[in-house]
């Protein structure tokens, strides 16, 4: 028996005990592994009595398999997630001085993961800086594959550096390099295929969820070219290939540029009416600043790599901290998808049956939700909310909790099993 997920056009196709490869992952990470498929299996001989269940099979990465075999990334497992589509991981310590600059980053690069899909909510019961976290749930659809993040940059002094400089002063005409004999160099690439697939999947995502808004987050204003194309190709794919489903703020500009203000918010409305989703954009950092005032007005984000970056962490922070933000890098074209705890190797607490595997556990959540499992999903997130309600948690949550209960790993594990 098949026991592959596969994709055929387009659809993922899931046998009922696909074998799924996990990365235990460092420091905390084999202490939350364990925790966390101790309630997935739990959670999916809950849901389907033995109909449905998951074989899962450990691949190395990380320390753990440096010093098993010599290699941080071996080959089978970048083989392992090409060949059977979906996996999941613990977080990896990234090597200090070797060739890799970053073992996520490789496996990103390898598979062409170029969605970094994080979805954002408030658990009941978790402390948060803000006075009605309630109003924040948002997806965020970070772009993985491109910008200033793709690493082409040379570091001053040195000849490349300076080459660098010659080509943009003798062959392009720049004079805008303020020290140009001490400055480093960045490039920033953006390209159309590279926003339009981030923004598609974005568009999809909100249509099959029914989701209200699609927000395009960038610097356009600044950075005219690359941000302002990521906007502006946004608009246009929005217009091209949903043009019945949607409704963009360039419509609306046009219309009340040709009609007047009250035109433009009559069709705004009729839209909104109508179910259409909205297509917006705003300026990052007026986002960052409307995140905290009226996070209410978003729902699913698109925005380009290092946006994303900072954007995931400050709506983390907004409700409970990255201990329990959940995360996935997945390939629509292709199905590959590899879900992931979001927070680092906590070295200062491994070890020690503390560490709060909610990440892993939440990330777990989407795997099953991308696979279609979502009974499990469910049952998972419930019995979290009912312990977060009740002011128990690990100790990095529960700390800040109004009579929070302090739950060892184990003993946190046992009580979302005893949930379930
Ligand atoms: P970290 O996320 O490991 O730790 C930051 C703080 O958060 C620490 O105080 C830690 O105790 C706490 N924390 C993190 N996860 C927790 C959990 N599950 N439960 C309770 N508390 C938790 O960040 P760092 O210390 O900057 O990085 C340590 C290592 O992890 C580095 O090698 C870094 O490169 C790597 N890292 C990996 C990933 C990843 O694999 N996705 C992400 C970030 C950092």
């Amino acid at each position: 028996m098949n026991q592959q997920v596969s994709i055929e056009n387009g659809q993922l196709v899931v046998p009922n005990h696909p074998t799924i490869p996990f990365i235990e992952g460092d420091g905390v990470g084999k202490e939350i592994w364990h925790a966390a498929q101790t309630i997935f299996d739990k959670a999916v001989e809950k849901a389907y009595q033995g109909k449905r269940s998951v074989q899962w099979k450990e691949v190395l990465a990380g320390e753990k398999s440096f010093n098993a075999n010599g290699s941080w990334l071996p080959q089978e497992t970048m083989d392992a997630f090409k060949h059977y589509l979906i996996g999941i991981k613990g977080p990896l310590m990234t090597p200090v001085g070797g060739g890799i600059r970053s073992l996520n980053v490789a496996l990103r690069q390898e598979l062409d993961l170029y969605v970094c899909l994080r979805p954002v909510r408030w658990f009941k019961g978790v402390e948060s800086p803000l006075k009605h976290p309630e109003k924040v749930s948002m997806t965020i659809f970070r772009e993985n594959t491109e910008d200033i993040y793709a690493g082409i940059e040379w570091q001053q002094g040195t000849a490349e550096a300076e080459k660098f400089y010659h080509f943009l002063a003798d062959q392009m005409k720049v004079t805008k390099v303020r020290f140009p004999n001490t400055s480093a160099f960045g490039v920033k690439p953006v390209s159309i295929e590279g926003s339009e697939r981030l923004i598609r999947a974005a568009i999809n995502y909100a249509l099959q969820h029914k989701l209200p808004s699609v927000t395009l987050v960038h610097k356009g204003n600044i950075m005219k070219f690359t941000e302002g194309g990521f906007k502006q190709w946004g608009y246009e794919l929005a217009e091209r290939e949903f043009t019945d489903v949607v409704f963009t703020m360039n419509q609306y500009a046009k219309i009340q540029k040709a009609e007047g203000k009250a035109a433009a918010e009559q069709a705004l409305q009729v839209a909104k009416s109508a179910g259409k989703l909205i297509i917006k954009d705003v300026i990052c950092d007026a986002f960052l600043q409307n995140t905290l005032l009226k996070p209410e007005d978003y729902s699913v984000v698109a925005t380009l790599n290092l946006n994303g970056d900072y954007v995931s962490d400050q709506l983390a922070a907004m409700v409970g901290g990255i201990g329990i933000a959940p995360g996935a890098n997945i390939n629509y074209l292709t199905g590959h998808a590899i879900f992931e705890a979001t927070h680092g190797t906590a070295p200062d607490i491994a070890g020690q049956n503390q560490a709060n595997p909610s990440s892993l556990l939440l990330s777990g959540v989407m795997m099953f939700e991308y696979l279609g499992w979502h009974e499990v999903g469910q049952l998972i997130t419930n019995a979290m909310e009912s312990l977060f309600q009740s002011g128990k948690a690990t100790a990095d949550l529960a700390r800040f909790m109004q009579n929070g209960q302090s739950l060892s790993t184990t003993q946190f594990t046992q009580a979302v099993i005893d949930n379930l």
